[in-house]
């Protein structure tokens, strides 16, 4: 996961004075040491480090720290609350045109993901905000970018504009504009293109489509993998077209973190997206303050209640209620909650958003076997209607076939046919306990 190693020292710094009745300057001085040790191996920028430390330091030994009651803590909520200024305060909005379509361009180096942002950003305006974005292919320099946004668009059935590579990217994205009011599109989303290093004739080009396009949005993408590289690729970048944000990619990968803790104080730009793995639905909007929370350690709540608010249906979850409530909870019910789990993301990074999650000794270390869930899936499926709803009809030559029919083993089924019985036998149990609440009338 990606801060771990940052995560860990500055949770076992933090550890060390949580509790303390008193905090001297010697204390905080000690602290700040492995602090910046930490963030320096978390390859953060070496005047960003000193500033962080320099205004964390002044506020701990000041009054708002040795005056209050609890000085170990303040001093915590002292590191949490500069480490999200230092990450851009606010979370940063997504810009919407008062002259329709809102016009975004997406510019980066290759391989950093942009054609890939193109595609999920566009998914997200859509699935989050209700939006109605073109997607432009004016990439006409890296080979296959144009087919590998056309496929993207395919797989989210988007509209892909294109003209294919023997046109300028200025012309594409002139015709793609228009194109877009003509079809009342809210949004267009240019995936401009990129080169393998800055260079002037890249510059240019990119200068003159953002002449002819005036976009609301400028978005760049960089690699969170290449740490301080990517800061000085958003410097050059910023500089030479004033980005209105950033996205940083494949911080599902074990980046130590440098690039997101340094890119907003480096170049002023603040981080608008987050890329958390190679799916489409993949890309998250950044908040500066649960990222502080996830690297100390104190969770992240909320990503994980809107996850489960924008993946879970309502409508399902209120019948499964129900039918726990009737004890008619089948194995198919038992697939569809498994699925709607699943489709919030991998196990370990959901484990990752909890409070103290990596502070609890096996849950750090959960390798979530994917494949398990799989068979888990597959027997189900073997099974008949009949045995879905009557587990109890299961006998040795039922659970042979099912066995066979999923690639499992007898052993495999037979421990699904447990932990099932063991599921229903604890619904029973708490549909019970509801019920003589209700009868003492206990409000609950
Ligand atoms: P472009 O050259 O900048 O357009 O890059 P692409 O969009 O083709 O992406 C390069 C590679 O990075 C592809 O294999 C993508 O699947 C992968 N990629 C993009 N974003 C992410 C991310 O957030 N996480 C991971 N793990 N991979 C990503």
């Amino acid at each position: 996961m990606a801060f771990e190693g940052l995560a860990d020292r500055l949770q076992n710094t933090m550890a060390k004075i949580r509790g303390k009745g008193k905090v001297s300057e010697a204390d905080v001085k000690e602290m700040m040491r492995e602090v910046r040790l930490a963030l320096l191996e978390a390859d953060v920028n070496f005047k960003v480090v000193k500033d962080f430390i320099k205004r964390v330091s002044e506020r701990a030994v000041g009054q708002e720290v040795m005056k209050s009651l609890t000085p170990g803590q303040q001093v915590i909520k002292v590191v949490k609350e500069e480490l999200t200024i230092l990450m851009g305060g606010e979370q940063s909005k997504i810009a919407v045109s008062n002259r329709p379509p809102t016009v975004i361009m997406m510019v980066g180096l290759q391989g950093a993901g942009k054609t890939t942002t193109t595609g999920k950003l566009a998914n997200l305006l859509r699935k989050k905000y209700n939006r109605t974005p073109l997607l432009v292919a004016a990439d006409i320099y890296r080979p296959a970018a144009i087919k590998q946004l056309e496929t993207l668009g395919k797989q989210i059935s988007m509209p892909v504009f294109s003209l294919g590579d023997q046109v300028s990217p200025v012309e594409i994205a002139k015709q793609a504009i228009a194109h877009a009011k003509e079809q009342h599109h809210d949004y267009v989303i240019i995936d401009t293109a990129g080169r393998l290093h800055i260079d002037e004739n890249l510059m240019d080009e990119l200068q003159q489509v953002k002449e002819i396009s005036k976009p609301d949005e400028i978005f760049l993408v960089v690699d969170a993998m290449t740490g301080q590289d990517a800061v000085n690729v958003a410097g050059s970048f910023n500089e030479q077209l004033g980005l209105t944000g950033v996205v940083l990619t494949k911080l599902d990968g074990d980046t130590r973190g440098g690039a997101a803790l340094s890119i907003r104080a480096v170049t002023n730009t603040p981080i608008k997206f987050v890329g958390l793995g190679e799916k489409l639905d993949a890309l998250e909007a950044f908040h500066p303050e649960r990222m502080a929370s996830r690297i100390l350690g104190m969770g992240d709540v909320l990503s994980l209640i809107e996850k489960a608010q924008t993946n879970v249906d309502a409508d399902k979850a209120k019948e499964l209620e129900q039918k726990m409530r009737t004890m008619s909870f089948t194995f198919d019910d038992f697939l569809d909650q498994l699925s709607q789990v699943r489709s919030m993301g991998p196990l370990d990074e959901l484990i990752g958003m909890l409070p103290g999650a990596n502070k609890v000794k096996g849950l750090k270390n959960v390798q979530v076997d994917e494949k398990q869930i799989s068979h888990v899936e597959a027997i189900i499926k073997s099974m008949t209607t009949k045995e879905k709803e009557q587990p109890e009809l299961m006998n040795a030559s039922r659970k042979k076939r099912i066995a066979k029919g999923s690639g499992t083993s007898v052993q495999e089924v037979n421990r699904l046919l447990k932990q099932f019985e063991e599921m229903k036998k604890m619904m029973k149990q708490m549909t019970n306990m509801t019920k003589g609440k209700k009868k003492g009338g206990m409000k609950f």
